[in-house]
C-alpha cells in the first residue's frame, strides 16, 4: 500500500511540476510519519523515501533511534523551548520557529553541540487563529533578528494552509507565501537564504508545487489516515 501511494505521490508531484514547467528535482517530498509505527517507516525507507517528518519530540527521537543513519529528520510541528535539547543534532531542518525565543534556543543548544541547525520560519499565512506562526508582515524582522544568532541558518519560510474542500482555495496563500519569500530573498540578509518553501499537504501539495514549493508534507497520501487515541 505504502509503495503505491509513494509512486501516486512522485506521479503527482511531476505531473505539477510539468503543469508550472519546474524541474521535478527541485521539489523535495517529506514523509510525514506522525502517529505511523516504525514499522511503516521502514516499508516508505525500503521505498527509497529518506526524508521523514514528524510533529513531536519524544516520537521523533524514539523513531531516530530505530530507524538507518541516513534518514534526514524534519520537525514540523510547534516546538517548546525547554525540548529543543532533545533534536538540536538530530533534525536535518526545524520547520516551525515562529519567535526569538524558540530561536535563541535552539542556537543556544546548537552551540552546547557544536552544530548549525537549518530552520524554516513558519509563517501563519491565511492569519487564522488557531495556527502558529508569525504574521506575513512580522517575517522579515524576525528573520533579521534570527539570523544574527550564531547557532542558526535560516533557509526559508514554511506554512500550514488552511483546511479546504477544494484546494484551489489555497492557491492564493501559497502564491502569497512565495511572494514573500521572494521579497525577503531580495533583501540579500546575512546568514539568511529562502532556499525552502515548505508548503503543501496531502490535500493540497499539487497547486503548492504549481506555486513554487520546493518541500511537500505528505502524511495521509502515503501512511493513510491517522488514527488518535481516544482521550
Ligand atoms: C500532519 C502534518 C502534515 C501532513 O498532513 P497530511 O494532511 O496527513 O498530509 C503536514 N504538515 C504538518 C505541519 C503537519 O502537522
Amino acid at each position: 500500500m505504502i509503495r503505491e501511494n509513494l509512486a501516486q505521490v512522485h506521479a503527482n508531484m511531476e505531473k505539477a511540476c510539468e503543469n508550472a514547467r519546474r524541474d521535478p528535482g527541485e521539489v523535495r517530498l517529506i514523509a510525514v510519519s506522525k502517529t505511523k509505527p516504525v514499522e511503516m517507516l521502514r516499508q516508505a525507507y525500503a521505498c527509497g523515501c529518506r526524508e521523514f517528518g514528524e510533529n513531536k519530540v519524544q516520537e521523533l527521537v524514539d523513531k531516530y533511534d530505530q530507524m538507518p543513519g541516513d534518514v534526514k529528520w524534519h520537525m514540523i510541528g510547534h516546538l517548546q523551548r525547554n525540548k529543543v535539547k532533545y533534536i538540536v543534532d538530530k533534525v536535518a531542518l526545524i520547520h516551525s520557529v515562529d519567535s526569538l525565543k524558540l530561536a535563541q534556543e535552539i542556537s543556544r543548544e546548537a552551540l552546547k553541540k557544536q552544530v548549525k541547525v537549518p530552520v524554516l520560519i513558519e509563517i501563519n499565512i491565511a492569519g487564522e487563529e488557531s495556527k502558529f506562526g508569525v504574521g506575513p508582515n512580522e517575517a522579515e524582522n524576525l528573520v533579521r533578528e534570527i539570523a544574527l544568532l550564531p547557532g542558526i541558518k535560516v533557509e526559508g519560510l514554511m506554512a500550514i494552509a488552511p483546511y479546504v474542500e477544494n484546494p484551489e482555495e489555497n492557491r492564493q496563500y501559497f502564491a502569497r507565501l512565495r511572494q514573500l519569500s521572494v521579497d525577503i530573498s531580495r533583501k540579500n540578509i546575512d546568514n539568511v537564504n529562502m532556499n525552502v518553501l515548505s508548503m503543501g499537504m496531502s490535500g493540497d501539495y499539487m497547486v503548492a508545487v504549481e506555486e513554487g514549493s520546493t518541500c511537500v508534507r505528505v502524511g495521509t497520501g502515503i501512511f493513510g489516515e491517522r488514527q488518535y487515541p481516544v482521550k
